[in-house]
């Protein structure tokens, strides 16, 4: 693996940004006939990178008892197979798995890959190393398995290696952001599997299953299709050794011949799929998921069907093609293609009318994971472009566990059980090997490090063994976001401790009691009964700062605002009203309902506003028609609310007050406000769901408002634009009648609802489904545990356990009650600083204090402006490093910081810039492959490329909500 890693990474070194863009794609297509009906027979596997069996039993063919699937022996049966014939084509995608089979196999048939690239019989599409989820993943996630992808590709075969055409054929419904960053990274296309049945019919009816989409109002455009058959072959006509349909068989002197009739029966398939395309093209997807493991069941019959269709069928001219080449068959057209415009796909309907709205959530805990590794990940890759540690295997091995987790069936929670723990396992060692790197980088820094570096992952249940066993510990916080910022500590304790940021300054602590409910979580093993809770203020700009922690003295005694006696005690209510308000002199104040236990009311700028936070459920039933992994389907009882009053206790501080509330034995929360803040935190506490009575369960919280909003809400796509949406709408295309599940749509970091009054922004710390289903309202599903499958083929219930009960979950939602012009300011900031923000790292210590010297450094050498993001730095070479800046505001969204922004990028390092090269956001091509694809025209319009009035690098500008993509070059 070592050795083989050197190849990768040596040639990689080497690897400049070329300014040609590759047409290998384009290359090596069959001649079509436009005066005849061109059928192309696109030859591809769809592998999942881990569903019924893990990503690595799929690779090396394992389990073959529990589901099929090599692909090894896939890609090897292909090449063996394109060598038989040069008339043959193939696609892969997936390139997690041929980066396996590359670092597997010899020179010899490695050298037959490269050749078939360069020729164009075999192409690579998409290019990531998943073919990723679209509901889910955070943006930075979806550009980072692209990059990391198509990285390898290109190091390993050039600029031919970089696929031209995006191929998302099995995720269940597509986003907005996916759109455009295929756009942007210079893809001339996407085809899709799946769509919205209503859409589907509509669109098949109309011969609109092609279109130009604009994914974002003023964004990018990408030519867009729909396939037929998701991505199968028309019925009748599987020829993989999985299928049970007849081959061709031609030789009349042989017993069962049967030519005529099969061909006959494409025929008829072939002309109906074309039925439903503008031109005289169609594409027919001629595999299906693990297919080709015997590539020459399907060539052998492909081959047949070529011949005798050309030789009988005068109008028909029948290819082996690729989505690229029909695509360029169809650009040479110039036809006008239908539009779509400032939509994305979602929710999916499937053909049964069954909704795919319940994966926006299965699987919470995963996705929790996923969004803290990709925290580390995104700081990770800044810290090794700011030490001389770098490790560029390292760094590799915790990409590609967060890129591997993007998966269709990885972040959306639709795999087996032992497929999600294989998930989690590659991200815990990527985890692990995080911490490694970091304290590498700390040491390279000066820093004393006497162990490892702790990330205490389990503080989300109050539980980290460092800080609870150690009388001495320092904390660093890494912020790797360009301003400086503040951020809040909690440290759960066994004895009292106290911060320091120097010797002779503390830093006052609040103490806030566990919650029983945590402290009963199945599996936690801490002696943690309280948290010391401070604020961290003034951690660098893109750099660190580090903190002192030891037991206090036994014979000091803590200040008497530490003592419990502060504590609200709930056996003594604040009498004679029945509201108990709380909050700080500055930021904003909650009104409890001493009568019910809820939160009732907001103040804020001295103004009272009705917000009443509740959870509830939908049940399940035990029918096929109920929801699973993929679908939501609550029973006819609908939303059932639990207990309107819960227990609660509060407890105050100097700079924190808790409301603890529980509402079921399995439903708790705390309530935060620190002081001065705008937001309420809201840690919410789920499970183990209650089965007793045999119902599935669904959980939700609900935020109810009297904002006037007219059905109208907000989700976010992938974490950046909100994408307005309508309940009950469904569209020119739609029809179907509304349902409490058509409602929900995916939120990756925040939903929100406005009037012109105020605005609510809700956000998460993980993906969860979102709705309005109510005026004035938004809910979020938080966890689900299901009795039954949803007959979409994991064959489980999602049922998840841990420690032989069903499994807890803890998560926060930030609660933001503001004006409509303050709404954008809060909500960015604190999304980048949930998703990309500061990194806590824990070390035990034998210095005294005495002996710790404190660290404060921030490695940026001029300011950045307060709405760009440094999103991406990450070393390339020792004298290269990529650049990813992102505007954070969109169009008028802020009326101070919605506005283009220049950024000197020469002030981000202390090194001397050399040049800048602005790049694909990929990062692999030249930026001039985004601006020189295919050009198209459609409803009135030419999809045009983006011209910009730009300064000379390093000064650039961004305009709101733009990412743009730089390799860096020092001088060495
Ligand atoms: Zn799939």
């Amino acid at each position: 693996m070592e050795l083989l890693w050197g190849v990768f990474t040596a040639s990689y070194l080497v690897t400049t940004v070329r300014a040609a863009c590759s047409d290998c794609a384009y290359r090596g297509c069959h001649k079509v006939d436009n005066s005849k009906l061109n059928i192309h027979l696109i030859a591809h596997t769809h592998d999942d990178a881990g569903w019924l069996k893990t990503v690595d039993q799929y690779y090396y063919g394992g389990t073959q008892n529990q589901a099929a699937g090599g692909v090894q022996y896939i890609i090897d049966s292909v090449i063996g197979e394109l060598d038989a014939d040069e008339n043959r084509r193939f696609i892969l995608a997936e390139t997690g798995f041929l980066w396996r089979w590359w670092n597997d196999r010899g020179e010899h048939v490695r050298h037959k890959m490269r050749k078939f690239l360069e020729s164009g019989r075999l192409q690579l599409v998409a290019g990531g190393w998943v073919m990723s989820d679209e509901a889910t993943p955070h943006y930075t996630m979806l550009i980072d398995h692209m990059s990391l992808g198509i990285r390898f590709l290109k190091d390993i075969f050039g600029d031919c290696g970089i696929p031209k055409i995006a191929w998302q054929i099995d995720p269940f419904g597509h986003s907005s952001e996916q759109g455009e960053q295929f756009a942007k990274m210079g893809f001339d296309a996407v085809f899709f599997g799946r769509i919205n049945q209503d859409e589907y019919l509509t669109r098949r009816d109309k011969r609109e299953m092609e279109m130009i989409w604009r994914p974002y109002k003023d964004g990018s455009t990408i030519f867009t299709g729909v396939l037929y058959n998701l991505y199968q072959p028309p019925d009748g006509l599987c020829f993989d050794v999985s299928c049970h349909d007849e081959p061709i068989m031609d030789n009349p002197r042989l017993h069962g011949y049967n030519m005529e009739r099969r061909i006959a029966s494409f025929v008829n398939s072939a002309r109906t799929w074309a039925d439903a395309y503008q031109t005289n093209h169609v594409q027919l997807t001629m595999g299906g998921d693990f297919h080709y493991m015997v590539a020459s069941s399907w060539f052998v019959n492909l081959d047949k069907i070529i011949k005798h269709v050309n030789e009988r069928y005068p109008d028909l001219n029948v290819i082996y093609s690729t989505p690229a080449c029909y695509l360029k068959a169809i650009n040479d057209l110039n036809t006008t293609w239908p539009a779509k415009e400032n939509e994305d796909f979602f929710p999916y309907c499937s053909y049964e009318r069954k909704f795919w709205t319940g994966y926006y959530t299965s699987r919470a805990n995963l996705k929790y994971y996923i969004a803290r590794a990709n925290n580390i990940l995104q700081v990770i890759k800044k810290v090794g472009a700011y030490s001389n540690t770098w490790n560029s295997f390292d760094e590799f091995e915790v990409e590609r566990a967060v890129a591997l987790a993007q998966h269709h069936d990885a972040i959306a929670g639709t795999q087996r059980q032992h497929v999600a723990n294989d998930y989690a396992l590659y991200l815990h060692e990527a985890v692990h090997r995080s911490k490694d790197m970091l304290t590498k980088a700390y040491r390279s820094w000066g820093e004393v490090i006497e162990s490892r570096h702790s990330f205490c992952m389990l503080r989300n249940i109050s539980e980290c063994h460092i800080t609870e066993r150690n009388r001495k510990f320092v904390l660093y916080v890494f912020n790797p976001l360009p301003t400086e910022t503040n951020f809040t500590i909690r440290i759960p304790y066994h004895h009292p401790i106290q911060a320091y940021e120097s010797s002779n300054l503390m830093v006052y602590g609040d103490i806030m009691p566990v919650p029983p409910s945590v402290m009963a979580i199945p599996g936690r093993h801490s002696l943690a009964k309280s948290e010391y809770v401070f604020q961290a203020n003034g951690i660098p700009a893109m750099g660190f700062k580090s903190f002192y922690v030891q037991h206090q003295n036994p014979t000091g005694s803590p200040t008497a605002d530490q003592t419990s006696d502060d504590y609200y005690n709930p056996e003594l209510p604040e009498l004679p009203t029945t509201e108990l308000t709380l909050g700080f002199d500055s930021g904003i104040q909650i009104v409890i309902n001493t009568t019910t236990g809820l939160l009732q009311y907001v103040i804020m700028d001295e103004a009272t506003w009705y917000l009443e936070q509740s959870f509830g459920y939908y049940e399940g039933t035990n029918r096929w028609t109920s929801s699973g992994a993929y679908t939501f389907s609550p029973s006819q009882r609908g939303l059932i609310r639990l207990p309107k009053n819960p227990t609660y206790t509060v407890h105050r501080g100097q700079n924190v007050i808790e409301v603890h509330q529980v509402f079921e034995s399995w439903v708790s929360q705390v309530i935060r406000l620190y002081r001065g803040q705008q937001s309420i935190e809201f840690e919410w506490l789920v499970g183990p769901i209650n089965l007793h009575d045999t119902a599935a369960k669904e959980v939700i919280t609900i935020y109810k408002t009297h904002l006037v909003t007219n059905g109208i809400f907000y989700t976010d796509s992938n974490g950046r634009k909100f994408m307005k949406r309508r309940r009950d709408y469904r569209g020119k295309q739609r029809n179907h009648s509304p349902r409490i599940e058509s409602n929900y749509y995916p939120v990756t970091t925040a939903a929100r609802i406005h009037d012109d009054r105020a605005t609510l922004t809700v956000l998460t710390d993980r993906a969860q489904g979102a709705s309005s289903n109510v005026d004035g309202s938004l809910e979020f599903m938080l966890q689900r545990r299901l009795l039954v499958d949803d007959n979409k083929g994991v064959t489980e219930p999602l049922d998840e356990k841990s420690f032989g009960v069903g499994i807890v979950t803890r998560g926060i939602h930030i609660v933001q009650f503001t004006t409509n012009s303050d709404a954008a300011y809060l909500h960015r900031t604190r999304s980048l600083a949930i998703t990309q923000g500061p990194l806590l790292s824990i070390s035990p210590t034998s210095r005294t204090i005495n002996q710790w010297q404190p660290a404060s450094t921030s490695f940026l050498k001029g300011p950045v402006p307060e709405n760009i993001n440094v999103m991406t730095l990450q070393k390339l070479s020792p004298t290269t490093v990529l650049l990813r800046l992102e505007h954070i505001y969109d169009v008028d969204e802020d009326p101070q910081y919605s506005v283009p922004t220049e950024v000197n990028i020469s002030a981000l390092f202390s090194r001397r810039v050399k040049s800048v090269k602005e790049v694909t956001l990929d990062g692999n091509s030249d930026r001039d492959c985004e601006l020189g694809r295919l050009v198209w025209s459609f409803a009135g319009n030419t999809t045009r490329t983006d011209k910009r009035t730009d300064l000379v690098p390093p000064l650039v500008v961004l305009e709101p909500m733009e990412i743009r993509t730089f390799v860096v070059y020092y001088f060495p």
